[in-house]
This record gives structure tokens, sequence and C-alpha cells, in this order.
């Protein structure tokens, strides 16, 4: 099938269109940093209004792009959950009047799992597999086991990896979105020079915990700062690279006991933190250690996008299911069958 894609749960406005055989057709992500810039975060309702008045358009965009009109297609997939309710809203609705208007099936899609699922978008890789999902938002270890079939091995029980780089680097005095910024200067730091803790690494299990390493990072820089009078370059890249290597570090071990636990055959990665190529290469080294395959998709999918949407709605599909008019939109929504309801239950 021939499935358009649409997603607008954080601060990106995306539509892409994507066939049953993994072709991208189209993906276009359609950012608001730039509106949410001067209030260092993301604010919900300058989010929720951007998606209302750019879905339209970057839809029009995926369509022309792929090559498509709405009578090419076999569906219509959205995300419906987990993340900011007003773009959440902006994007269900969309959805549902094109699926009306055209009479194609409507699928709601979980964020989540399109992230979890873009393995066998990219590469075509089979279940069962051990997803590390990274993102600004979410850290959590999965075992993929079908298209509806997660399992939390763990995660973060406070920041997010990439929250914590965003915080960090506000710390130091660098610009945002705080990672890109923080790898640069770790790149001329060196990583032992400040010790930093490894939280949660004495504790059994798949669970993180990152803001303590924030804390830490603090009291590095307010002792630099007593002692030089003042942050000098070399001090706040040496702080940058203990960071990263820390969550490196803690990264590596985690995924090494998932590894351990489930026996998966590969172990993917996602989310914005998959960018970090200390953190891409310490997993990399532990897969290789462990003999399982690596896979870290192509950033652009690695990161917020509509065509992980799209692909999620055709495996929904392929199973039989759709969503009627009823579709809800979801703030909160987790993956694990065992925490909620899973997709579509009810259906
Ligand atoms: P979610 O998808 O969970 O709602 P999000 O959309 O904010 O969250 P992503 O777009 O996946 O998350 O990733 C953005 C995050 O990734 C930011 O916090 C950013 O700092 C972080 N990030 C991006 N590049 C890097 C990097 N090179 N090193 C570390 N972190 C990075
Ligand atoms: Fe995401």
């Amino acid at each position: 099938p021939t499935v358009l894609g649409i997603e607008s749960s954080c601060d990106d406005t995306a539509a892409a269109v994507v066939t049953g055989d993994r072709r991208i057709l189209s993906s276009v992500v359609a950012g608001q940093a730039a509106l949410h810039a001067e209030f260092g975060g993301v604010v919900p309702e300058i989010a929720a209004r951007a998606h209302a008045e750019r879905l339209d358009v970057a839809v029009e965009q995926a369509l022309a792009e792929a090559g498509v009109t709405l009578g090419d297609l076999d569906a219509i997939a959205v995300t419906a959950g987990p993340g900011l309710i007003g773009g959440v809203l902006a994007g269900v609705m969309l959805a549902k009047g094109l699926a009306a208007g055209t009479g194609l099936p409507l699928v709601g899609v979980n964020h989540l799992a399109g992230h979890a699922l873009t393995p066998r978008l990219t590469d075509g890789v089979d279940f069962p597999y051990l997803m590390l999902l990274v993102s600004g938002g979410h850290c959590q270890f999965l075992t993929v086991s079908g298209p509806e079939d997660f399992t939390r091995l763990g995660g973060t029980i406070d920041d997010a990896p990439g929250e914590a780089f965003d915080k960090v680097a506000k710390l130091l005095g660098l610009p945002q979105p705080g990672g890109p910024a923080v790898e640069a200067q770790a790149a001329a730091g060196d990583p032992r020079a400040i010790p930093l803790p490894r939280p949660l690494l004495d504790r059994p299990g798949c669970d993180m915990s990152f803001s303590g390493l924030k804390t830490a990072v603090l009291r590095a820089r307010d002792e630099a700062v007593a002692r030089d009078g003042g942050l000098r370059a070399g001090v706040r890249a040496d702080i940058c690279a203990a960071f990263q290597a820390a969550v490196a570090e803690v990264l590596a071990e985690k995924t090494r006991r998932a590894l351990a636990l489930t026996g998966a055959p590969l172990v993917a990665v996602a989310g914005g933190g998959a960018a970090n190529r200390a953190i891409r290469a310490a997993l990399e080294a532990v897969a290789d250690a462990a003999r399982v395959r690596f896979l870290a998709p192509p950033l652009p999918l690695c990161t917020d996008n509509a065509a992980m949407i799209a692909w999620a709605g055709i495996e929904r599909l392929a199973l039989g299911q759709r969503d009627g008019m009823d579709l809800a939109a979801r703030p909160r929504w987790p993956l694990d069958r065992s925490a909620a309801p899973m997709l579509g239950a009810g259906k």
C-alpha cells in the first residue's frame, strides 16, 4: 500500500508518503525551533497553533514531492499520541478530515511505535530486536517482537539524555539544542579531567538516571568558576567531554545488560541522542562484544519524522487494523503491553 503519514506530537510538523515495499516517496519535516527559541523550550500553545497552520502545507508538499495525489493513497496514518495534546489533536483532526473526504482507512499510530519500528522501514529487519530510544523526551529499552508487541525492559527514572544535554548546555552557556553544542565542545576536552558519577550503574536492571549528572556538572562548573574566576574554555570542554563520556558509559553498560537479558540478535537506536558519535561508538562496541548487529538509522529518520508514522501505519494495516472516526488523541500512551491497553485495543 501507499500511505500518507502525519506527525505533530512535539515541535516538528511532518508529513510523508511511504509504500509497503519500504520506499520513502517523500518526507517533509518543518521544525519550529525558531518559534520556541526565545522561551528556552517548546511552548505547547505555540506548537499547537503552528501545527494547525502548517500541517496542510506539509501534507500538500509531501504528496507533491512523492508525485501522488490523495486518490493514489491506500490509507492515512497519524500520530495519535503520546505528546503535546494540542499538536496531536491538530494532526488527528486533519487525518480524520482527509479520511472522511476520501473514504480512505484511518490508522492511529503511537509515536513511540513509529520510532521503534523504524529499523524495519530502513533495513527490513526481522522481529525480535532490542531498541534503545534516546530522544529529547524519552529514554527506554524495548524488546520489539511484533508491530504491536513491545516489552519495556527499563528506562530513565528522571531526565532523558537529550534533555540532560540541553540542560548541561544551558549551565555552560552553550546554545540550544544542547546535544550538538556539547558534543562539539567535548571533542576538545579530556573526559578524565573531571570525575563525574555513573548513576545507577551499581544497581541491577536496565533503569537509568541522568539528572544527578546534571547536578554534578553544575557543581564542577561552580568549583571551576570559584577557582579560576570564570569558566575557562579548556575547563568547559573538559566538563562536556566528561559528561558525554558518563552518558555514553551508562547507556552502553545498560545496553550490555539488556542484550544479555533478552538474547536479541540486533540492537537498534533511535532518537536525537543517536546523533552523538561517542554514544554511537560506545553502543557499537557493546554490540560487537556481544556479537550482535548494531543499527543506527539515518539521522533524519532517528529524530521526529512522518515516514516512521506512515510505516507504523502500514504495519498496523497489514494486521488488518484501522481506526474509526472515534480515534482519540492521547497525551499519554505507554507502549508496553503490561503498562496500558495496546494500540488499537477495543477495535
Ligand atoms: P521526543 O521525540 O521524545 O518527543 P524530541 O523530539 O525532543 O523528543 P529528538 O528530536 O529525537 O527528541 O531529539 C532531540 C534531542 O536530541 C535534543 O534534546 C538534543 O539535544 C539531542 N541531541 C541532538 N543531537 C545530539 C548530539 N549530537 N548529542 C547528544 N544529544 C543530541
Ligand atoms: Fe520522537
